[in-house]
């Protein structure tokens, strides 16, 4: 559980890293990082503004990037939004609080299951959580209003691109994996893409095809 101080260090690390937003901010709020960083080593580092490791090798990501990642994807409440890369389920968590649905791939099936039986056991009925490799979309289900990847690929991947509906946001980390890399916003307009470029962020690669365990 959060202590009140805990919930005020959190909270002011968002703000002093530029997450402004109410709504993401009232999300962040809502959703305890503490029940997505699994008891053990780290559990008493689950407010503090730092990546932290999961199962499988991977990471939950910084809250502070989390939160710009969420105000860069400016979601709406009658979004459809596809994560690629579930890891802990702790983005998903609060993009539920802002969208109408949450798609979430994730190659990795322990984390998969991990996140399912945690998004039933905190009520977060609108996520349909994934295995799968998540670098070739979810076409059934496209187009979709929101992007979000969570791992970094060398370029923002075709099928992703081709999945976003104009007028749709997609924000991904691009470049090496062992390198520094820039998170970029990729805007659908009605003659192509817009990119900017956010900040430098450092993410587990993209991987193609599904994990061992
Ligand atoms: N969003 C996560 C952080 C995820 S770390 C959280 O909030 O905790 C990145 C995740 O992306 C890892 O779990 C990794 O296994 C997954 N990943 C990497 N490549 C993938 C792919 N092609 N498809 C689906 N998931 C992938």
């Amino acid at each position: 559980m959060t202590t009140a101080e805990n919930q005020m260090r959190f909270m002011f690390a968002l703000r002093s890293h530029g997450v402004t937003d109410p709504r993401v901010l009232t999300a962040m709020e809502q959703i305890d990082r503490g029940e997505f960083v699994k008891e053990g080593l780290f559990s008493d580092r689950s407010y503090d503004d730092m990546p932290l490791p999961i199962a499988c090798g991977q990471t939950i990501s910084q809250p502070s990037v989390v939160g710009l990642m969420t105000q860069a994807l400016n979601v709406g409440p009658r979004d459809k939004v596809l994560e690629i890369g579930t890891g802990s389920g702790y983005q998903a968590a609060i993009l539920s609080q802002l969208a109408r649905r949450v798609y979430t791939i994730e190659r990795h099936k322990r984390l998969v299951q991990e996140a399912k039986e945690l998004f039933q056991r905190l009520d977060l009925h609108n996520i349909t959580t994934l295995h799968g490799d998540g670098s070739r979309g979810l076409p059934e289900q496209a187009p979709f209003d929101r992007i979000i990847v969570t791992a970094a690929a060398e370029d923002p991947p075709g099928p992703l691109l081709a999945q976003l509906r104009e007028g749709g946001i997609m924000v991904v980390p691009v470049g090496q994996s062992d390198a520094v890399q820039s998170l970029i916003k990729v805007t659908r307009t009605a003659d192509g893409f817009e990119y900017d470029e956010l900040l430098a962020v450092r993410f587990v690669p993209l991987l193609e095809g599904l994990g061992r365990d």
